[in-house]
């Protein structure tokens, strides 16, 4: 997560502009969130940090921002969604999700990891007729908060016996 890049308002104008779209203050703000974010928001947190932007401009930005691929959308679990800088902007990194609330944490997983996630499937991508260009890896859990609460949740069960 740590190479020397572009000042990543530099590339965002870029891209906006590439789509013929201006990197107005709002996006600017949002941009700006998203990069000094430890990681990945989701849509409350996003409106909390920039709230002096109405949340409906919050939500159009980020599709315009998605659209230029400056910011890149994160699955977590269900319906639920955060937003990052795209990968090319933030450095690679994976992901670690907690079942229960959503909550998205970034890792990093060791070299022999991210070595056999790109060289070691090779053989089954080729039988596939696949060029491989990337991955993904989430990893799923339960944070702490929400193994705690479950741990709660147990013992008052268990005791009601
Ligand atoms: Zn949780
Ligand atoms: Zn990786």
């Amino acid at each position: 997560m740590t190479q020397t890049r572009r000042d990543v308002h530099d590339v965002a104008s870029e891209r906006l502009r590439a789509i013929d779209q201006r990197y107005s203050t709002g996006r600017r703000k949002l941009v700006q969130i998203l990069s000094s974010a430890v990681h990945p928001l989701v849509t409350t947190e996003i409106t909390a940090a920039a709230s002096d932007l109405p949340q409906s401009s919050v939500y159009r930005n980020l599709s315009v921002l998605e659209e230029a691929g400056v910011v890149v959308k994160v699955l977590t679990t269900g319906e639920r969604s955060a937003f990052e800088l795209a990968e090319d902007l933030k450095g690679h990194h994976h992901h670690l999700v907690c079942v229960d609330c959503g909550k998205v944490v970034d890792i990093d997983v060791p070299e022999d990891v991210e070595r056999l996630l790109s060289d070691g499937v090779s053989p089954a991508i080729k039988d596939a007729g696949f060029t491989l260009i990337g991955h993904r890896l989430d990893l799923m859990g339960r944070c702490d908060q929400c193994s705690r609460s479950s741990r709660a949740a147990n013992f008052s069960t268990t005791s009601v016996k």
